[in-house]
């Protein structure tokens, strides 16, 4: 392989810079090489050079059928020739999808449409503190969840900050950052003595339910279920942030999967396959805590919120999961990526553990399962640098990060799958030279 061509990209990502910070539009963005896109269909991206990609960062998750899917453009398309946003009441399309939402969610008893994930988890928090006349928050180290205020701290953080006051952006204000409460996951122990230590201080404890922002760190038997029940216990909030899992692990996001009802559970991403909306949803008696409706004192609003082009690509997204098999033909391939790449280490003798749940996966370089944040310590990072650029020269786009995990949608196929399978055997063979 003799690297990339990228000529066109580099042009362009000049001009970019001129006029953009960094030349992107999203931090995490900022990755070399600094490829240009151009066109999007179905599984697959082109950048300006004419390279052309099977894609698994999908965007960090909203493509669960893959880019540009006909049905979702279709949808779109019909909405937008009628309508688009009033400012006032609601929409045909707003109260159909609500229904679906409410209908497969188990704590969906009602629903409100916002535009980004970050937006759905603001809400969330804001609703628990109204609701429990408390402040502070419990989240998980690693765990991602926007980049507010109230959420963004100890993500990513350097290994000798886990745990520690580790706020996320400068800027941030003092008071959110110190009642935001760090536990460790899979630690029911950790999560019981946070809440003794702050007595009747709790409103509310967010979670992935499967941590995808470390890649697919898997909760053990028993510990959603324990974190359902300290929350009751603790007269907390439990808030399920399914931004990722939502839709993507089962129609009714993975509390369906795990049997645990959240209180609160956050929606976004595989929710329009890739158009911009989210949602926040819940068991009445605290939603209607909103101020949408008359009397609530819980300030919800938004310009853009409950548009055309979100919802109606919602409906037609949910609307083939309802009938097309989607998660049947997404798990058969992710369990096929999985058991192919596992196979390959054993194979090769490679020091790996291969993680992941129905569509989605993650290659950790270390040799066994992750159960939290600091385990991943242990991952060797710098092979991954090297082993994504010689899968990106080869056509396999994976996500900048190994402790990121990647997607298939169900436009992928089985020949991209074993195609890809392919390309990872060639590229260890070469990494070990
Ligand atoms: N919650 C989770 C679990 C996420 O992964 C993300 C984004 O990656 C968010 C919330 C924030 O969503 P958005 O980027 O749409 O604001």
């Amino acid at each position: 392989m003799n690297g990339l061509q990228t000529d066109a990209s580099r042009a362009l990502y000049e001009r970019a810079l001129r006029y953009t910070p960094g030349g992107v539009h999203t931090s995490i963005r900022n990755v070399a090489p600094h490829l240009i896109f151009t066109e999007a269909e179905g599984a697959y991206i082109y950048d300006a050079d004419g390279n052309r990609y099977i894609d698994y960062q999908a965007a960090f998750g909203p493509f669960v059928l893959g880019h540009r899917h006909p049905y979702v453009t279709q949808r779109v398309v019909e909405a937008l020739e009628r309508t688009d946003l009033y400012g006032v009441g609601t929409t045909d399309l707003e109260i159909e999808l609500a229904e679906k939402i409410c209908k497969h969610v188990p704590s969906a008893e009602s629903v409100l449409f916002c535009n980004s994930g970050s937006e759905a988890t603001y809400h969330a928090i804001r609703l628990s503190r109204a609701v429990t006349g408390r402040v502070k928050l419990i989240k998980f180290q690693g765990c991602y969840h926007g980049w507010h205020d109230y959420v963004a701290r100890n993500m990513l953080s350097a290994w000798d900050m886990i745990g520690k006051r580790d706020p996320g952006s400068a800027g941030m204000m003092d008071e959110a950052v110190d009642h935001t409460l760090i536990c460790t996951f899979n630690d029911l122990d950790d999560v019981q003595r946070t809440f003794e230590a702050n007595p009747g201080e709790v409103a509310a404890l967010i979670v992935e339910p499967v941590p995808h922002n470390i890649g697919c760190v898997m909760p053990q038997p028993g510990f959603l279920q324990g974190l359902r029940e300290l929350c009751l216990r603790y007269g907390a909030v439990l808030i399920f942030d399914e931004v990722i899992t939502g839709f993507r692990h089962d129609i009714g996001g993975y509390q369906k999967v795990c049997g645990v009802t959240p209180d609160l559970t956050t929606m976004g991403k595989a929710m329009a396959n890739g158009f911009p909306i989210a949602a926040v949803a819940g068991k009445n008696e605290l939603m209607m805590r909103f101020n949408t409706n008359p009397g609530g004192d819980v300030w919800f609003a938004g310009t853009y919120n409950g548009h055309a082009v979100g919802t109606a690509a919602s409906i037609a997204t949910i609307g083939l999961m309802e009938t097309a098999g989607v998660h049947e033909h997404i798990f058969r391939l992710g369990e096929r990526m999985r058991q192919g790449i596992r196979d390959i280490h054993e194979r090769m003798g490679i020091r790996a553990y291969v993680a992941g749940f129905g569509s989605v996966w993650t290659t950790y370089f270390m040799d066994r399962e992750p159960l939290n944040y600091t385990d991943l310590k242990d991952n060797d990072a710098e092979l991954y640098v090297s082993y994504r650029r010689k899968l990106m020269e080869r056509g396999i786009f994976k996500m900048p990060m190994n402790i990121k995990r990647n997607h298939v949608s169900f436009s992928h196929t089985e020949q991209d799958i074993d195609h890809t399978l392919q390309c990872i055997e060639d590229v260890l063979k070469e990494l070990r030279g």
